[in-house]
């Protein structure tokens, strides 16, 4: 079987910065992938929208031109979002949508993931001057849904979690502050979630990782396959199959693809776990494969439409640009992604690091 799909667009990818920069960049164009949303958590973090690198941040602009220097000029879109610290201010929310560089703002909860002591507590934002003007100039927030500062048996046990928290105590209040904003909830991965997002208007949208639609906490648990550990982590066969249920209905618009693909040439710390999975040459194939286990025949019309659209057709549609006219094919056929050489170091490809084959290879 092949399947031959327009390029597709990765709405949530980590590039991180320094010299491993064009490995992770070529990664991604080699997997098919024509254009990303390419997230802020850089060091130092990506805190304004124009000139030089200064007190301790760079710019979209700045940010942006090193992605071109490390190849990213190949692909046919780039976004690169604000990092909404305590630093952004309205003016430069209206500055930067009237220049065009600004298209995008990242929420971060405080420490709630790999570089993002720089945020700050979602109620600190809503009814702000910040958001007010996001609304009003069309520039969507793309946010990171964990109530922050919970810990032990708050953060996750069978009945909440950091992730049904804010989706239950937070998203409806900013919803009725802003309800012209537009939303990107990212990388959703329980059934409060999806539940919300496919609920609210069409102005709401999430993207979903590969390895929330294939995977569950007993994955990661059994043998602390550590590979697995992202934010927010895997969670329950519940909430998976929530997810699916979401990407599997028929004309949906609201949800897509955004990897997180997270490269750390250092997983296991002395004790604890860099925080991502890195899927950079294996997105694609996963995707499908998860297609598959939630019961989709990709060889039909209909199974092929739907993984069409999660992949290529709503991320581009949410946020305002044309799909690719390229394509790119996949082949069932098993492979394997061998681990990324970079000079900063190896990195290891969620699926090697579980120690698993793909079912469908890249056919060029
Ligand atoms: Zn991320």
């Amino acid at each position: 079987m092949i399947l031959d799909l327009p390029r597709w667009f990765d709405l949530h990818t980590h590039f991180r910065q320094g010299p491993a920069m064009p490995a992770y960049v070529r990664a991604h164009l080699d997997m098919g992938c024509a254009g990303v949303l390419a997230m802020p958590n850089t060091q130092p973090p990506v805190a304004r929208v124009n000139g030089a690198l200064e007190e301790g941040a760079w710019s979209i602009e700045g940010y942006m031109k090193l992605l071109h220097e490390a190849g990213a000029d190949a692909f046919e879109h780039l976004i690169v979002p604000l990092y909404l610290t305590r630093q952004t201010t309205a003016a430069m929310i209206r500055e930067g949508a009237a220049s065009g560089m600004l298209k995008a703002c990242k929420y971060y909860p405080p420490h709630g993931t790999t570089n993002a002591e720089h945020g700050l507590p979602m109620d600190d934002l809503i009814e702000g001057e910040v958001l007010r003007a996001m609304e009003e100039h069309g520039v969507i927030l793309c946010i990171h849904g964990e109530q922050h500062a919970l810990s032990g048996p708050d953060y996750i046990d069978a009945g909440q979690n950091a992730e049904t928290r804010f989706y239950q105590e937070r998203m409806p209040r900013l919803l009725a502050a802003h309800p012209k904003l537009r939303i990107v909830c990212e990388h959703i991965t329980t059934r409060t979630a999806a539940e919300f997002v496919a609920a609210a208007p069409d102005h709401i949208g999430a993207t979903i990782t590969p390895q929330h639609l294939l995977y569950t906490l007993g994955h990661l648990i059994q043998g602390l396959k550590y590979h697995l550990y992202c934010l927010p982590v895997v969670k329950f066969q519940d909430d998976r199959a929530a997810l699916r249920q979401a990407v599997l209905q028929p004309a949906q618009a609201k949800f897509f693809a955004g990897t997180d693909s997270a490269p750390h040439t250092t997983k296991a710390t002395d004790c604890g776990c860099a925080a991502g999975c890195f899927t950079g040459g294996c997105a694609p194939q996963l995707y499908a494969m998860a297609f598959e286990e939630a019961g989709t025949d990709l060889g039909s019309t209909e199974g092929h439409a739907l993984l069409e659209r999660f992949l290529c057709l709503n991320g581009p549609a949410f946020h305002g640009f044309p799909p690719s006219r390229r394509r790119f094919r996949m082949e069932k056929a098993p492979s394997r992604t061998e681990v990324l050489e970079t000079p900063a170091g190896p990195v290891t490809p969620l699926p090697s690091g579980l120690g698993l084959e793909l079912t469908w290879r890249l056919a060029y």
